[in-house]
């Protein structure tokens, strides 16, 4: 095939069927500013982690609410709580306490 410098990532789906919402809708019980996202990737950009992992606030909160487990635990484990994604969201989401909200809620499920 001819090398045209870039590639075409493999088309994924979401089963719904299958996909554990458990977290997703423990946070947004008791963080109910989760709610709110527009995913729009300020809180990303501003990540202390970012600077030194590939982490992702955005991805992380995509894959809580697509009920994606084992990629949320895998995200969730390069952050450090130090809170800078909350100073800098445009909407006001307690993006820290969100991040408590999935750590919690991943140990009660046991997930
Ligand atoms: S900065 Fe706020 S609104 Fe934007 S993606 Fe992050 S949490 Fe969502
Ligand atoms: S609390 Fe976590 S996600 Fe937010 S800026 Fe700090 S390291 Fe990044």
């Amino acid at each position: 095939m001819k090398d045209f410098g870039f590639t075409i990532n493999k088309d994924r789906q979401i089963d719904m069927d299958t996909a554990d919402m458990r977290v997703a809708e423990y946070v947004k019980t008791h963080e109910p500013s989760f709610n709110i996202c527009i995913a729009c990737g300020t809180c990303t950009a501003t990540c202390s982690a970012g600077i030194f992992t590939d982490m992702n606030l955005r991805k992380l909160f995509t894959l809580v609410k697509r009920g994606e487990i084992a990629n949320t635990r895998t995200e969730i484990a390069k952050c450090m709580l130090c809170g800078k994604c909350s100073l800098a969201c445009p909407r006001g989401v307690n993006t820290r306490n969100v991040i408590v909200k999935i750590n919690q809620a991943l140990i009660k499920f046991s997930l």
